[in-house]
């Protein structure tokens, strides 16, 4: 069964379509990227799966439930999902261990030491064992960013949403947040992603969609996508990128 199956999706503001009929599956261990020009409505289709916006026509699916029936219990389906946007989130007041084991022990009721100890086996499989005590604004935006992730990922969520996680980084911490992530598909998550790398698209992902003014104009495999895109308005988007 597909972890994710998004119908004919239509989603509009103040009357223009950002979203005209998005058709995608995503099966267990895919990972799979949208791309296109900013605006092309990316995120607003990540939002819509996180239920952070409610779409005005088609159906999403995760592992077969639907999200977008109106009597669907919003926290129990968040709960299912790991999110991580551009913008680092973590709460500043909290230690990096206290971002990590928020979630598992008050929503998920993990005990205190077993919801630390996962934790500390991710913060030293991610190279960040060293920083468990420090507060935010005293780590890098990438050791923010992947602090981001690992805390996304102790819910151990049925599929991640990652949408531009490496915008807001300098280029040089661009590396240590890509790693995560390839890390991550290596241990068989599912994964959704917006990004703007494509080196790391291609790359990382089973599946590349391009979005272009709310359509989801071609999707295929990366070496298709990449090295002979059908469409004209991929070609001009892939030439104007790289
Ligand atoms: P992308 O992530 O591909 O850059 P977005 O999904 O953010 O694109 O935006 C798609 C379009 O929807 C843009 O034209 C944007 O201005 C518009 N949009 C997004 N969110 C809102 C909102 N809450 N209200 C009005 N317009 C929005
Ligand atoms: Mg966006």
């Amino acid at each position: 069964m597909n972890v994710l199956t998004i119908e004919g999706v239509w989603k509009h503001f103040h009357g223009h379509s950002v979203l005209r009929g998005i058709d995608l599956e995503v099966r267990p261990h895919e990972v799979v990227s949208l791309i296109g020009a900013s605006g092309s409505g990316k995120s607003t289709l990540l939002r819509c799966v996180n239920l952070l916006e409610t779409v005005d026509d088609g159906a999403i699916h995760l592992d077969g439930e639907e999200l977008t029936d109106p009597r669907v219990n919003v926290d129990q389906v968040r709960r299912r999902l790991g999110i991580v946007f551009q913008a680092f989130n973590l709460f500043p007041h909290m230690t990096v261990l206290d971002n990590i084991t928020l979630a598992p022990r008050q929503v998920h009721g993990v005990a205190r030491a077993e919801a630390e100890e996962q934790a500390h086996g991710l913060l030293a499989r991610f190279g960040l064992a060293a920083k468990s005590k420090a507060y935010p604004d005293q780590l890098s935006g990438g050791q923010q960013q992947r602090v981001a992730i690992i805390r996304a990922m102790a819910t151990q969520p049925r599929l991640m949403l990652l949408d531009e996680v490496t915008s807001a980084l300098d280029p040089e911490l661009v590396v240590e947040v890509l790693g995560i992530i390839r890390e991550l598909k290596e241990s068989g998550m599912t994964m959704v992603l917006t990004t703007h790398e494509m080196g790391f698209c291609r790359d990382i992902s089973d599946v590349v969609c391009f979005l272009d003014g709310g359509v989801l104009l071609e999707k295929g495999p990366p070496e298709q996508l990449f090295s002979a895109p059908e469409h004209p308005r991929t070609r001009e988007f892939l030439r104007s990128v790289v």
